[in-house]
């Protein structure tokens, strides 16, 4: 299908690179999210982030104006990073780009190089662990930004370690219940691991009387640094570069052995983690893995008379959407089109894979997306339903079909953190939903009403 190759952007099906970085930096234990660049920057990536997660969210600032455009940043940015290490005590403090920083050409490494020789030779004290990742935004989305913080978190903290019984999970950007489950599945195959981020506190933690400046949890810095003597590490994505990773990096480096997958969603895809736990625990899955698989699939049996022949459009993060597709065509609904904002140039053959051998024939598939586009192209392939994050409600509004509510933004619903995407659990969760509104547009469309059959 042809379409006019659009100059500008309307409503881009992607974010902030360097608001992804920040929320990576989140998941790791007295860590500071930190931005060199001009305080607006923080201010809409914190606006967003509370608004999904309802938590606070600090992410400090160098605070740029006009002239440090002009003469540069460094000097900002080491006041910002004492003033940070005063005000909050953070024991990590991720540093990442903006647009700003990257344009002029600011060398942060190199900044930061210096604020320590400086820090040492006045004898303040001990200086936190400083991470810094370069996330310019006008190349990338705020998921590579975020794969870009926990490699360079990883490159920057791990060590040679004597080889070790342990997991490196890897699990890119899941939600707070996401990395909740993952980890009650480890516990339950009793293998020790390691889940660089892991924000399922820091994003999603309890009501405290006392308002804690660095919230609770994350991966603890000591833990970082023992990955590179792991067992094996698994990281999700099937888009993900083959050598920009941290999972790759820590194969090259320190020998560690990198397992590559699809993010768990659907039952062929959740398989293929739970076939590498059981090889590398060597032992079976617990019971209780095995009933949620096959109330799964009794469920896949259930809904399927409310699910086969519906079409979806799906659109987001691009390792989301192969997740979302595969679930979908194990359930029967035709993935009429999958669409991001990503430009990984390997996003169509991701997709590919994980419907070989269920569909006849793959979806239609689109990087580089916009809103703009991906209305124009629904408005031909008449969808019964969407899935992806709140910034479609727009279109599915318009369209009259229902919006399975997933991934990030949510802002125009409540639990956003607490969406379960993945494993048997998730998928259980995500089909639930789907066939209740599908049950619920009906319902709602119905002239006569529609109860039950
Ligand atoms: S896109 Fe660039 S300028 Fe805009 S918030 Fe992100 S880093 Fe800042």
């Amino acid at each position: 299908m042809e379409h006019p190759a659009y100059l500008s952007t309307t409503n881009a099906c992607k974010l902030c690179k360097p608001l992804g970085a920040c929320l990576a930096f989140r998941g790791i234990e007295g860590a500071v999210p930190m931005l060199h660049g001009s305080q607006g920057c923080a201010t809409y990536m914190r606006r967003y982030i509370i608004s999904h997660f309802r938590e606070p969210m600090d992410i400090a600032s160098s605070s740029l104006g006009e002239k440090h455009a002009v003469y540069g940043g460094g000097p900002n940015l080491k006041q910002g990073l004492q003033n940070v290490m005063t005000k909050f005590g953070a024991k990590v403090i991720g540093i990442a780009t903006t647009c700003l920083t990257e344009t002029i050409g600011d060398d942060v490494p190199m900044i930061v190089r210096e604020f320590r020789r400086e820090m040492r030779d006045s004898g303040l004290g001990e200086l936190p662990t400083l991470v810094t990742v370069s996330t310019p935004s006008y190349s990338g989305t705020h998921t590579e930004g975020f794969h870009a913080a926990v490699r360079a978190t990883v490159e920057q903290v791990s060590t040679r370690e004597n080889s070790t019984r342990m997991l490196n999970l890897l699990p890119g950007f899941l939600s707070p219940a996401d990395l909740r489950y993952l980890k009650e599945i480890m516990d339950d195959f009793r293998y020790p691991s390691v889940i660089l981020p892991d924000f399922s506190m820091t994003l999603d933690g309890p009501a405290l009387t006392d308002y804690e400046k660095v919230p609770r949890g994350g991966t603890a810095v000591e833990d970082i640094r023992r990955m590179g003597g792991a067992a094996a590490t698994c990281e999700f994505g099937r888009t993900l570069p083959l050598n920009e990773t941290a999972g790759q990096f820590l194969q090259e480096s320190f020998g560690v052995r990198l397992h590559r997958m699809g993010i768990p969603m659907g039952i062929r895809e959740t398989d293929i983690f739970f076939d590498l736990l059981e090889e590398l625990s060597g032992a079976g899955r617990p019971d209780k893995y095995a009933l949620e698989r096959g109330r799964l699939v009794d469920a896949y049996v259930d809904g399927h008379k409310y699910l086969f022949g519906k079409r979806a459009i799906v659109y987001g993060e691009e390792d989301l959407v192969v997740g979302l597709t595969s679930f979908l065509a194990e359930v029967g609904v035709v993935p009429v089109l999958c669409a991001s904002g990503g430009r990984s140039g390997r996003f169509k053959s991701a997709v590919e894979q994980v419907v070989a051998g269920i569909l006849p024939q793959a979806p239609e598939v689109h990087e580089g997306m916009d809103f703009y586009r991906i209305e124009q192209l629904a408005l031909e392939l008449s969808p019964d339903l969407l899935i992806g994050n709140s910034k479609g409600y727009s279109l599915a509004r318009k369209l009259g079909i229902p919006l399975i509510r997933t991934g990030f933004p949510v802002h125009d619903r409540f639990g956003a953190q607490r969406i379960l995407h993945v494993g048997y659990r998730g998928t259980q969760s995500l089909l639930d939903r789907t066939v209740n509104a599908l049950i619920e547009a009906n319902q709602n469309h119905s002239p006569v009403g529609y109860a039950y059959m």
